[in-house]
């Protein structure tokens, strides 16, 4: 069957399905979403009626309707009866038409507002100017990259439907084999940590999972994209389960050598990564170092993102299903529930995930409709990785702060600029605010403050807890005072000379970045102290310290190699990290539903990944396999 013939039975279905006085004009394939366009100008009977939702239950697919494209307001026009429409008190600040897909998008303040009672307002604006309503938060805290990622968009719309109706027509071409043979390639961040990147195949259909960068190791930083199973041209999409650079870093470099396919992730994921690797393109224009893509390469990764929520069920190539569920590590971080073929197999991809919850995030999904198995990461998969509990982790970060204010001394914490900083934030915050440590300056520097205001702009992804707090008690700790964002060189130096202090600084393993240069400011003295919390990856800085090396040795702007001797007290608290304790991994694994049968390893050093696999097997009683990279496994 072809494309064509596809389309005019999908067609067929629907209009059996709506109310005989509507008339479909042209349906088309959107990406994975169908386009219906009806002339009509009654759309009430739809959008009152389950007609979109039965359409959706018996196709399995999601549909959207486009309403009287010609006879739509003026936007000038539109605009002005938006603005007499919804009361002052709604604080809009901004309105922006999206011609291709009919929509009118208002950002306020306020949402609520907008929408009014039971959508009162929103119907309104729908039957007198026929544009389709969407309302969107004005963050309280301004981002960057969300506000370049809006102005792009903006400007390519008319590319972006195209490169949606090219993604469409290759979902929805028909399948030329019956076996699925799903196979499941490792590229890397298989028994290593970094460059996550895993090639899931059928005969018809080729996927990746995460396209990673290794951080820690610059001689292996590119996942095995070499190997004869892997072929750029016959790729279908890319899923990215979180926006860490180990997971999403070279997702870029695809677009650079000629993939035009979709990105699927949730809408913080994209506006993370792309904040991410806009810096890893700056840093190597900074310090010299060659670029695997450019700027450019960036943007068009942005423009073929198709961004999801969790617990959409998406069509992303004839035979495959995806969906996207809370995975707990970091902001909009997903475990990937993949569905092959029809009533066929189910596979699920950890990502990076915490099996418990923390002050930003509910912890991770367990429930599916089927799972038949599962790679799961193995970071503290080894038998002596007992992370500590959470209070006890908090517990001590409170002594070691109040010692080390007590000697006159300050606190360096370098962390990832996504994750466990805004976690710090929130704990620091309650620390200050409840009177439990003194209440000295806080200063975030590097990206710290660009990805906190990200995370305000999504607040729907956070712990249930923290959105009421954000949302209903207008209690928010990413606005809090006690914080100061740091930038130039001059107010890093003020820091410096300053009196006590805690400074969070990126880069979080020492590879860089201004917590590198706090570092060689503070480390001769004994009465300060450094803290890590979050994972050190082998090669970096900040493991050579973990494992007791005291000197650093580093070249000056003169050209003169120095050393300096770390005499400040070092720490390591567990307690805060992104990922699943061992013990977490099991209640993970004796919680998930339905039971898988396999259990593939992934996303830890060798003798991790190893000693989990042998854990499961023998505790747990299942199949389990460590594959090493450039390992193929065939599921089925
Ligand atoms: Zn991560």
């Amino acid at each position: 069957m072809s494309f064509e013939s596809e389309l005019q039975r999908i067609k067929e279905q629907i209009i059996q399905y709506l109310p005989s006085d509507i008339k479909v004009k042209k349906i088309e394939f959107e990406g994975p979403e169908i386009a219906v366009y009806s002339e009509n100008t009654n759309l009430d009977i739809i959008e009152s009626s389950d007609v979109l939702k039965d359409l959706a239950k018996s196709m399995r697919k999601r549909v959207v309707f486009r309403w009287n494209v010609e006879e739509r307001k003026d936007p000038s026009e539109t605009e002005e009866y938006i603005k007499n429409l919804i009361s002052e008190d709604a604080e809009i600040t901004n309105i922006e038409f999206d011609h291709t897909r009919g929509e009118v998008i208002i950002e306020s303040v306020k949402p609520g507002l907008v929408i009014g009672k039971k959508g009162v307002n929103l119907k309104e604006i729908r039957l007198n100017t026929f544009w389709q309503p969407r309302t969107i938060r004005t963050p309280p805290l301004a981002s960057r990259t969300i506000s370049l990622i809006r102005q792009m968009l903006s400007k390519e719309r008319q590319h972006q439907k195209d490169i949606l109706l090219n993604i469409g027509k290759r979902i929805h071409r028909p399948t030329l084999f019956k076996e699925l043979d799903i196979r499941l390639t490792a590229l890397g961040g298989f028994r290593e940590v970094g460059r996550s990147c895993i090639l899931m195949q059928t005969r018809d259909s080729n996927i990746l999972l995460d396209v990673g960068l290794n951080v820690g190791n610059k001689n292996d930083q590119f996942p095995n994209f070499d190997i004869p199973e892997f072929s750029l041209r016959d790729l279908d999409a890319v899923i990215i389960s979180h926006a860490h650079l180990d997971h999403s870093g070279m997702v870029p470099y695809l677009y650079k050598y000629g993939y035009r396919g979709p990105i699927y992730c949730t809408l913080p994921t994209r506006n993370l990564s792309t904040m991410l690797q806009l810096d890893f393109v700056q840093i190597c224009e900074k310090e010299g170092i060659p670029m695997p893509y450019s700027k450019r390469d960036v943007k068009s990764a942005v423009l073929h993102t198709i961004p999801l929520s969790w617990g959409k069920v998406t069509d992303i190539a004839p035979d495959i299903k995806l969906t996207l569920h809370n995975s707990g590590h970091i902001l909009g971080s997903s475990l990937i529930h993949l569905h092959f073929g029809k009533g066929g197999y189910n596979f699920v991809y950890t990502g990076d995930m915490k099996y418990q919850k923390t002050r930003l995030l509910e912890k991770a999904a367990v429930k599916f409709p089927r799972v038949e198995s599962l790679l799961i990461e193995s970071t503290y998969g080894g038998p002596q990785d007992r992370i500590p509990s959470r209070q006890d982790s908090e517990h001590e970060l409170r002594q070691i702060l109040n010692s080390t204010f007590k000697r006159g001394g300050k606190v360096l914490i370098p962390v990832l600029a996504v994750g466990r900083a805004q976690e710090l934030i929130i704990v620091l915050e309650e620390f200050i605010s409840k009177g439990i440590i003194d209440q000295v300056p806080i200063f975030l520097d590097g990206l710290i403050s660009e990805a906190t205001a990200i995370h305000t702009a999504n607040p729907d992804f956070l712990s249930l807890d923290l959105r009421e707090k954000i949302l209903h008690q207008g209690k928010n700790p990413f606005l809090s005072d006690f914080f100061t964002t740091v930038s130039a060189r001059d107010e890093r130096d003020n820091v410096i000379m300053g009196e006590p202090c805690v400074i969070l600084a990126t880069s979080g393993m020492l590879i860089g970045g201004p917590s590198v240069q706090y570092l060689k400011a503070l480390a001769e003295d004994k009465n300060n102290s450094l803290i890590f919390v979050s994972y050190q990856v082998n090669g970096t800085l900040g493991s050579r310290i973990q494992r007791g090396f005291r000197e650093i040795q580093y070249t000056n702007a003169k050209g003169r190699t120095q050393l300096v001797r770390l005499n400040l007290n070092v720490f390591t608290l567990e307690g805060f990290s992104g990922h699943s304790s061992r013990s977490q991994i099991s209640q993970f694994l004796r919680r998930i539903q339905p039971k898988p049968k396999l259990v593939i390893t992934n996303h830890g050093e060798e003798s991790k990944c190893v000693s989990l696999s042998t854990m499961i097997h023998k505790k747990l009683r299942k199949a389990t396999k460590s594959p090493k990279n450039r390992e193929t496994i065939l599921l089925k």
